[in-house]
């Protein structure tokens, strides 16, 4: 049984075929230029696996936001995306049309959450959250065992942090709200906060004090949205893993044993964990839906 995905990323689009292990069997990186000539990659790729193999499924992780509604006439499009020439891309349609299939769509950390559900940090669990903290900040949730769409779908990056917590001078860098958890907390944020670059910044720095301080504040409200039974945190910056003792004890001051459970009060390390599918997650994630599609 043999699975294709596509990760689909701001800067890079990685293909690749898997199976239901999780074992990732080949893979392709194609730098994200204009759509056209990168969607002409992805495509030229496939149809090469295609005359060699019979893919059982084909799923797609896409960056967003998405139209993610089937009944939408815009449903498998790439929307309001600040990356200018993917905007109103219809990736899914382009893609099926061109290779004759029917692909399985969702939003990349929607996709990690599954994959991690499946064979990584959230085996066993039905509501997990996962959360990247890179160039951006996007979190994904398996509700009931379920990926949560609903009206858009979650864009928990933008959730508003409060103002007494930022630095006083700095709002953020995201265009569209100040004091959002991405503005603060994202790796252009650190590096526009600081001067220096998230991997340069010494280990010492008061950066990482303030960066597990937004981070915990983003965490905690999820917490007591969803009710997760476990929180994965992927994506460059949680390389840092000296954020997660941080993260672990303002999660545990902000909620101020509210949530009695020994998820949070006794062993927080094991509620609040870093991803373990780091080397092929956007890929993994991507097979993940379609092993999922394909099952149901
Ligand atoms: P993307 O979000 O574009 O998919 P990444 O998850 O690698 O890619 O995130 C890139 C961001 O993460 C950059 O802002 C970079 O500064 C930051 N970053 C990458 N590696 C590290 C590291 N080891 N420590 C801290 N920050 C890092
Ligand atoms: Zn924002």
């Amino acid at each position: 049984m043999l699975y294709g995905g596509i990760e689909a990323g701001g800067t890079k689009f990685v293909c690749g075929i898997g199976n239901p292990q999780g074992e990732v069997l080949d893979k392709l990186v194609i730098p994200t230029t204009a759509p056209k000539e990168t969607l002409s990659k992805v495509v030229e790729y496939f149809m090469q696996v295609q005359s060699e193999h019979s893919l059982n499924g084909l799923g797609l992780a896409s960056f967003g936001p998405l139209d993610l509604n089937p009944h939408s006439d815009t449903y498998g499009f790439i929307t309001s995306t600040p990356k200018q020439k993917w905007q109103h891309v219809n990736i899914k349609g382009e893609l099926e049309k061109a290779l004759n299939c029917e692909i399985y769509f969702d939003t990349d950390v929607n996709a990690a959450a599954l994959a991690e559900h499946r064979w990584g940090a959230g085996i066993d669990k039905n509501n997990v959250v996962y959360i990247t903290v890179g160039t951006g900040i996007g979190g994904g949730a398996l509700v009931n065992g379920q990926l949560l769409h609903g009206l858009l779908h979650p864009e928990m990056g933008h959730m508003r942090l409060g103002e007494n917590n930022a630095k006083s001078d700095f709002a953020g860098v995201c265009p569209f709200h100040k004091n959002c958890l991405e503005g603060l907390a994202s790796g252009p944020a650190i590096e526009a906060q600081w001067g220096i670059p998230a991997e340069k910044l010494p280990d010492d720095h008061p950066a990482w004090e303030m960066e597990a301080k937004y981070l915990a504040e983003g965490i905690a409200n999820i917490i007591l949205i969803l009710s997760p039974e476990i929180i994965i945190l992927g994506g460059g910056v949680m390389r840092q893993r000296k954020l997660f003792p941080k993260i672990h004890k303002h999660v545990q001051a902000l909620l101020n044993n509210y949530i009695q459970k020994p998820e949070i009060v006794e062993n927080i390390e094991d509620y609040i964990v870093p991803a373990k599918l780091d080397k092929h997650a956007g890929l993994l994630g991507a097979i993940a839906l379609a092993l999922n599609e394909g099952e149901s």
